[in-house]
């Protein structure tokens, strides 16, 4: 029997834009009351009032640990607890490591890695309370590498890394951790590329293919999260089928 996500508590990251954005209004559409943080708190506003259900537009930046705290305490206090946790918010801005602008490293960094370890470490006292679920947005760079886009992989190598070490310290307790990777979706994450050849890469592989929507991640999220409670559905690789 599946399990429903009706009057589960949710915070998701990143939703002001993308597959955050759609994930958010998938699971709202699953019955779920969903805190949706983020930086840009007026696209957020906005989400809020077309969920279908019970939306908490909350400001987060998950770079700072002040501010990530303050995010899970607000979700708490609002639904009373967290049943589930989507770590999504992250940055792309690939580049040769040669001559690259190192300032666009520690973003990546701080933004997909350490503020995706930020979360699950103040999100993980109350997920462990109602053997709760992460969901963790790695990508198919979070499997292969290539020329331009070392620091993004390793980012996305390094959720990976922590996942499976999460997985391994609360599975037991019932706490379920997936990792979703997703190829080329269309969204704004190209539209903050510096370097213009590898905006103008971007630009070409995304006309060369018909590339995956944002709600085609929702979809494979509320898959994971509706499977039985004996079911972890760990890791999704979810590539467009035109890209190679
Ligand atoms: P978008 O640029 O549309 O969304 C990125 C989201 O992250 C925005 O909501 C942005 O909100 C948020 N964000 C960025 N920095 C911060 C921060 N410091 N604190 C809080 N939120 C932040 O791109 P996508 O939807 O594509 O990206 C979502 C995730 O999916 C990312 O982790 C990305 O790496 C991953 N992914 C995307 C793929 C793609 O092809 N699009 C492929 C594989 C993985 P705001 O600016 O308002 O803070």
């Amino acid at each position: 029997m599946s399990n429903t996500l009706d009057g589960k508590v949710v915070l998701i990251t990143g939703a002001s834009s993308g597959i955050g954005e759609a994930t958010a209004l998938a699971l709202s559409a699953e019955g779920a009351r969903v805190a949706a943080g983020a930086r840009r708190s007026e696209r957020l506003e906005a989400l809020a009032g077309k969920a279908p259900g019970e939306m908490l537009a909350l400001d987060l930046d998950v770079t700072d640990q002040e501010s990530v705290r303050a995010a899970v305490g607000r979700t708490v206090e609002r639904f009373g607890g967290l049943d589930i946790l989507v770590n999504n918010a992250g940055v792309m801005l690939p580049g040769p490591i040669a001559g690259a602008d190192v300032s666009e490293w520690t973003r990546m960094v701080e933004t997909n890695l350490l503020g995706s370890m930020y979360t699950v470490h103040a999100a993980l006292p109350y997920l462990l309370e109602r053997k709760g679920a992460v969901v963790q947005v790695s990508s198919t760079s979070g499997r292969i590498a290539s020329a331009g886009n070392g620091v993004y992989a390793a980012t996305k190598f390094g959720v990976t890394a922590f996942s499976e070490a999460l997985r391994q310290e609360v599975t037991a307790q019932g706490v379920r951790v997936v990792v979703v990777e997703p190829g080329f979706v269309a969204t704004e994450l190209t539209g903050h590329i510096t370097d213009p050849t590898m905006r103008d890469t971007a630009r070409r592989l995304a006309a060369s293919m018909r590339t995956l929507q944002p709600g085609d991640i929702a979809d494979a999220v509320v898959y994971a999260l509706t499977q039985p409670e004996h079911v972890a559905v760990n890791e999704i690789l979810i590539r467009p089928t035109d890209q190679t």
